[in-house]
């Protein structure tokens, strides 16, 4: 594998593990979304990568080179790693194109050109700092770091400090440059839907532990725990022979009679058709659909079951 994280563990207080045992390896060329909450370790693991923080135990192998493990560390500097932060650090008192030069030995004006010219940035480059929107700073620290080819890109939450019109243009620049370039990407993010159809597989960590780590559409309709399922859309609970079975809204269908009813709550109109609020069993209950139904209706529901989606009780919320 081009990348692999063997059993990294990582505390900041003794007894208390921050990474708990990440074990994952990547392709060349991948992009991964690592996925978790605020203050589950997600900037700490980016750190350990590049190499800013120590490890307490493990291994990290980067094209064929180990970068922590058997008994040896690479240095930051030397790792080859690109490392973007969330607050996009640029100098203030230099401008945007000598901040993206900044430090940079050897200049091949035609990569450059190129980098430049996909970022969007060639008439900003006079510009300073306090000059530049969020979006066009991101832009810039990111064009810097692909400038010097990386084996390795991190990007720690890029979008999570933008408005979300200029979150979409980013994340589209992304999608670009990084497919353009082929360069081997982790994402860290805490919102699922920004990243979903710009990676080639997804990793969903909580408190320290992998949940799962898969494709989009398998995480979509083969999620492997109930919080995994959940982050990706709305569930809805079923309980069929007194066993718990999920299902998504958009695999429920509206008969005229069937042994499942719900009632409706709230229609939300949201363009090409409504998303129906609605109660089943006394759980909240998602479904879509053309008709604007009116609260208080009780409806009749049909489904496939191979759209049922089953957790076994080990794995009813998520690994610890
Ligand atoms: P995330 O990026 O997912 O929001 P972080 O990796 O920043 O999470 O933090 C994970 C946990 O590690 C938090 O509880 C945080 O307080 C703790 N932590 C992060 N950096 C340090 C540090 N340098 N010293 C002590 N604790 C830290
Ligand atoms: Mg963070």
């Amino acid at each position: 594998m081009y990348f692999s994280v063997k059993n990294l563990k990582k505390s900041f207080q003794k007894n208390k593990l921050v990474l708990k045992n990440l074990s994952f390896s990547m392709n060349k060329g991948d992009i991964l979304s690592f996925v978790g909450e605020s203050g589950s370790g997600k900037s700490t693991f980016l750190n350990c990568i590049s190499g800013l923080e120590n490890i307490d135990s493990g291994t990290i192998i980067l094209n064929e080179k180990i970068l922590n493990g058997k008994g040896k560390t690479v240095r930051a500097q030397d790792r080859r790693i690109g490392h973007v932060f969330q607050d996009n650090p640029l100098f203030p008192h230099l401008t945007l194109k000598k901040n993206i030069l900044f430090n940079l030995k050897k200049i091949d004006k035609k990569k450059l050109d190129e980098v430049i010219t996909v970022s969007g940035l060639k008439n900003l480059l006079t510009r300073f700092p306090h000059e530049l929107s969020g979006g066009e700073k991101q832009r810039a620290c990111i064009a810097r770091a692909i400038l010097r080819e990386p084996d390795l890109l991190l990007l720690d939450e890029p979008f999570s400090n933008l408005d979300k019109h200029i979150k979409k243009d980013i994340v589209e620049y992304v999608e670009i440059v990084l497919q353009k370039k082929k360069i081997t990407t982790i994402l860290v993010t805490h919102d699922i839907k920004n990243i979903l159809n710009i990676s080639d597989k997804i990793l969903i960590f909580k408190e320290g532990v992998l949940q799962q780590y898969d494709s989009p559409e398998n995480m979509y309709c083969k999620p492997s725990n109930c919080y995994c399922g959940k982050l990706l859309g709305d569930l809805n609970e079923l309980i069929i022979n007194n066993k718990k079975f999920f299902i998504r809204p958009e695999h429920i269908k509206i008969v005229d009679k069937s042994n499942f009813s719900l009632i409706v709550e709230k229609s939300i109109y949201q363009g090409k058709d409504f998303k129906i609020k609605a109660n089943h069993q006394n759980h909240e209950f998602y479904f879509y659909s053309t008709v604007n139904y009116k609260s208080s209706e009780k409806l009749y529901f049909k489904f496939d079951n191979s759209d049922l989606i089953y957790f076994d009780k080990d794995c009813e919320n998520y690994f610890t």
